[in-house]
């Protein structure tokens, strides 16, 4: 038995995972997949009292353009560090609003990368990398017919090659969990 308002409550399944749907304002290193280098494109700049876990403080931080991309299910603003900063710089020869408004930036993390400054313990980090992001480069992502979730590689097929697979046998794209939904519901009929 569960209780009454977990029946009200969004069930995780698939590729979701911890951490991703946690409630905060700003990016953090949990809503980055764990290997991913999700690309992002910076919209806005921002300063001010930031709220933060540690309390209010003065932060720049950059707003994205995108809600959802491969590698973060939610985007969120971030926070802007010295060493943010620098990278963006070094990437875009500048750090002023104009120079980085609609430029693409690629994040990753180095788990236990930094320390928290006020209790000593270590933290997983963001960082942005030192390589302008390809546009060109991205393919397109086969998204399910069916619950709308990106195609996952599933045992030995390839993203495309289940992208065809169910293309041909169903009719439509789909996942692999929705594949086998439609193939339970045929064997039924
Ligand atoms: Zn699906």
């Amino acid at each position: 038995m569960i209780p009454d308002e977990m029946k009200r409550m969004h069930r995780m399944t698939g590729a979701e995972r911890l951490g991703q749907n946690r409630d905060s304002e700003y990016l953090g290193a949990e809503d980055i997949d764990p290997g991913a280098e999700p690309a992002l494109t910076i919209k806005a700049l921002y300063y001010g009292v930031a709220t933060l876990s540690n309390g209010k403080e003065e932060k720049e931080i950059i707003e994205f353009a995108e809600d959802s991309v491969p590698g973060i299910k939610n985007v969120r603003p971030m926070i802007v560090n010295a060493t943010a900063r620098k990278a963006l710089r070094k990437l875009y020869k500048g750090t002023s609003a104009e120079a980085l408004e609609g430029k693409l930036i690629k994040l990753y993390v180095i788990p236990e990368g930094a320390r928290n400054p006020k209790t000593g313990e270590k933290v997983d980090c963001i960082r942005i990398k030192p390589e302008i992001p390809k546009v060109s480069a991205k393919p397109a992502q086969p998204v399910c017919a069916e619950c709308g979730q990106v195609l996952q590689p599933f045992g030995s097929m390839s993203v495309s090659q289940l992208a065809a697979y169910t293309t041909n046998k169903y009719g439509r794209c789909l996942c692999a969990d929705c594949a086998k939904g439609a193939a339970e519901k045929t064997q039924g009929e």
